[in-house]
């Protein structure tokens, strides 16, 4: 009987999974035999024009439609035929990370998970200050949520030609980390908490040159601490 079930399971999760691929052929994700689509193109979790005047619905649409979708689907086609099959989305950015032969691979699945994870970091009406935990483990690192922001708005200024600012969790403590182009932390062992986009094509429309102020206005505008404080309780081991 477990067996049997089990079979119909399969069947039915079979049948969802090809609906589902030719559903998401739609956009932009390629689906065959043998290796299913790791890369997802997530939905927006708010609409193209909701973060406005601090990103413009113009920036919103490209950054989302062009150039994320963009990793998506360039990263689900390298893949195809490669034995990445039932392979998270994070296994594959390990297992490229530190292979230059999978440099295309890596750049564009690095992308396309860093892209989806900024995207969830910010909501309308965000910013403020953070609460709880994450609060308290701020000012522990930082001496201060001001001080925290100087520290990442610093990063951002400091980081030379295109790449990402990231609040991550080393261990047990928080550090502002950047890297260049497609780089994570899923590559060096550091969970992600926070990030903010700071290629050319995030904010040249709307800032034009003045990175730090895009960074300081998502900051202020934009920052989803409630997300970030979720993934932090998340990612830190039980209390005894
Ligand atoms: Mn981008």
């Amino acid at each position: 009987m477990a067996t049997h079930l089990l079979l119909n399971k399969r069947l039915i999760l079979r049948s969802a999974g090809l609906a589902a691929c030719a559903f998401t052929a739609l956009f932009l994700v390629r689906c065959s035999d043998g290796d299913s689509a790791i890369f997802v193109k997530e939905p927006l979790p708010y609409s193209q024009d909701a973060l406005a005047p601090t990103i413009s619905t113009e920036t919103m649409g490209l950054h989302y439609d062009k150039h994320y979708a963009g990793y998506v689907k360039e990263a689900n086609a390298l893949i195809q035929g490669k034995g990445y099959g039932g392979k998270t989305a994070e296994a594959v950015i390990r297992m490229t990370a530190d292979d230059a032969s999978k440099a295309a691979i890596f750049n564009n699945a690095a992308q396309a998970w860093n892209h989806a994870y900024f995207f969830k970091c910010l909501k309308p009406e965000g910013g403020g200050a953070p609460e709880g935990l994450l609060a308290e483990m701020i000012d522990e690192t930082f001496g201060s949520f001001e001080n925290f922001k100087a520290v990442f708005l610093t990063a951002a200024k400091d980081q030379f030609g295109s790449g990402w600012v990231w609040l991550v969790l080393d261990g047990e403590t928080l550090a502002v980390i950047t890297g260049a182009n497609a780089d994570t932390p899923h590559a060096h062992d550091l969970t992600p908490l926070f990030t903010v986009d700071v290629w050319e094509h995030a904010y040249y429309l709307d800032y034009r040159n003045r990175r730090v102020d895009f960074v300081k206005a998502v900051l202020n505008n934009l920052a989803n601490w409630d997300f970030v404080a979720d993934r932090l309780e998340k990612a830190l081991p039980p209390k005894e």
